[in-house]
């Protein structure tokens, strides 16, 4: 007999239970197309999800069959994270800003057996219907305009639940959920989450020295539903009981301060770009919305600039930088000061703030270049290596991607990093991204922090350009404040005073807009596919 402790598994079902039972007056708020509120409880949530499970197991499907999304966040595509699981099946979230192709492949690799489209994105699913074949495609009704043949009403969909229905034992370690990441190189490569990682990662987001969601939280994730699970929010919001508000496809500035305003936001999480966009507004409109005092972001999915989390302090936002992937959950590291940051000026904290962080309890992290593991001196850069319970152990279904995981079981990031004595983590960048100039490296990464530093700059990007002497060179695109005018030499001077010379882009371009991933962060590629010749390419001779 075993004398330990139960064998509990950790399911998506324990926690949607929770939700149901606990916290059944909970809200979960969802904007519409039209911009109207749709409102529901926790309890209504729970009934839901569980009749989208038991419609499912009576529509014949298999467990572990997978059921896609095309869908932006509401209440219907937070229905999926849960039911679909919960009913022993695997919930695909697709990305609505992929290429059709791409869509289709993707759907086609995971072998996605059912789609759940909202009626607006059905557009979308018509551009890859000819190449991917679903036995069943289910609308959501987000205008109210009724849902016409072939498709199937979502709502009356659900009505199919028999009354009976009880969810089915399953074990932690089976698949939950998945995602493809958004494959900057190659193909783009499916994560399979557990239950077991799922319902880890929420606890972990609940801790105070992480995201720290609470009970009396009122959650915005901005993060797209098809980004990373959403980061983990919905599991975690559910688990304590936070209310949720979901933007549906509403992500300009003025859209999203709107609703924090209205639904008296204490949480949100995006990727910078959103974030640089919501300060601006700030700044130029600062009395018109009223928002939660100390009102928390969490900004991921790439650096954080240390312009930003001032600009947000300003305005009694307080940021909370956190580093991740698709791969890991997404939670990796968290940049909370600790006790031995409580001497430091603000300056000072607003740098460490500017740090990716320590890692998550269980996720474990080491540096490594040529000369092996690097020591914690935050100083010795090489790439950035992870493992934790919810790290993928593999891509599914790929042994092309078996390169990213090494032979004693760690996950190579692709990121350059240092790591300090204290055990923060600092991303230099991508390591496609850094730029090898006359054989030595620069970081873009440094480069565009210190210019959005600059009053005149809204948003930089820098990339690093062949060149025939050197290699690479750096080139800085920028995009100024509304209403300012940023001067390049200007520029030029003000990078002086931080770095050496020969870091120094050779120019400083100015555009309207810099282009972005299909997870909001700025597409890279695209500029240095678009700047490829300027400087004459790598000397061939
Ligand atoms: P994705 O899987 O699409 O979310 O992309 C993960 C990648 O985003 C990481 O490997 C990093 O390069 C980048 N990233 C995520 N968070 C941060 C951060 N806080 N700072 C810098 N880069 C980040």
């Amino acid at each position: 007999m075993n004398s330990t402790m139960m064998d509990v598994q950790l399911l998506i079902t324990g926690l949607l239970e929770r939700a149901g039972h606990l916290y059944a007056d909970e809200e979960i708020v969802s904007q519409r197309p039209d911009k109207s509120l749709h409102r529901m409880r926790y309890r209504d949530f729970y009934r839901r999800s569980k009749a989208l499970a038991g419609a499912l197991t009576a529509a014949g499907l298999a467990p572990g069959s997978r059921v896609a999304t095309l869908m932006w966040n509401h209440y219907a595509h937070l229905e999926a994270y849960f039911g679909v699981p919960a009913g022993g099946f695997v919930v695909h979230t697709l990305n609505l800003r992929l290429h059709p192709s791409d869509l289709a492949y993707i759907a086609t690799h995971a072998g996605d057996e059912v789609l759940i489209v909202d009626d607006v994105l059905l557009p979308l699913y018509q551009a890859i219907a000819g190449h991917v074949e679903f036995k069943q495609v289910l609308v959501v009704p987000t205008t109210g305009a009724p849902v016409a043949e072939p498709y199937t009403d979502y709502e009356a969909f659900l009505e199919t639940c028999p009354q009976d229905y009880a969810f089915p034992e399953l074990r932690e370690t089976e698949a939950a959920a998945m995602c493809y990441t958004s494959g900057t190189t190659g193909r783009p490569k499916g994560v399979l989450y557990s239950h077991r990682s799922t319902v880890l990662h929420a606890f972990a987001l609940g801790l105070t020295d992480t995201i720290g969601i609470t009970r009396n939280d009122v959650v915005v994730p901005v993060v797209p539903q098809f980004h990373a699970m959403a980061w983990g929010l919905p599991y975690a919001c559910a688990m304590v009981g936070a209310k949720q508000v979901l933007p549906g496809p509403h992500l300009d500035p003025e859209s999203l301060l709107d609703l924090f305003d209205r639904e008296r936001v204490t949480y949100t999480a995006g990727v910078p770009t959103i974030w640089l966009g919501i300060a601006q507004a700030l700044e130029s409109q600062p009395a018109r919305w009223t928002l939660t005092p100390g009102l928390r972001m969490a900004v991921g999915g790439a650096a954080a600039p240390p312009s930003l989390i001032r600009a947000l302090d300003r305005h009694d936002c307080t940021v909370i930088h956190a580093w991740g992937m698709t791969e890991t959950s997404p939670l990796g590291t968290v940049s909370v000061p600790g006790p031995e940051h409580a001497s430091f000026d603000d300056d000072g904290r607003v740098r460490v703030r500017a740090k990716q962080g320590r890692p998550a309890p269980f996720v474990e992290i080491r540096v490594v270049n040529d000369q092996g593991i690097a020591p914690w001196d935050g100083k010795t850069m090489g790439e950035l290596e992870v493992r934790g319970p919810w790290v993928a152990a593999g891509y599914y279904g790929d042994g092309e991607g078996s390169e990213a995981f090494t032979e004693d079981g760690w996950f190579r990031t692709g990121d350059v990093a240092t790591i300090d004595s204290s055990g923060f983590v600092e991303i230099t960048d991508r390591t496609k991204d850094l730029i090898k100039s006359g054989g030595e490296w620069i970081s873009s990464l440094a480069l565009e922090n210190a210019l959005m530093g600059h009053e005149t700059v809204a948003e930089a990007a820098v990339v690093g350009i062949p060149h025939p002497s050197w290699q690479e060179r750096p080139l800085a695109v920028v995009v100024p404040h509304e209403g300012r005018e940023a001067d390049p030499a200007a520029l030029r001077s003000f990078l002086e005073t931080q770095f050496a010379k020969w870091w120094l882009p050779d120019e400083i371009i100015i555009v309207d807009t810099i282009p972005r991933t299909s997870t909001g962060k700025f597409q890279k590629r695209e500029l240095k596919e678009a700047y490829r010749d300027r400087y004459g390419g790598l000397d061939k001779g």
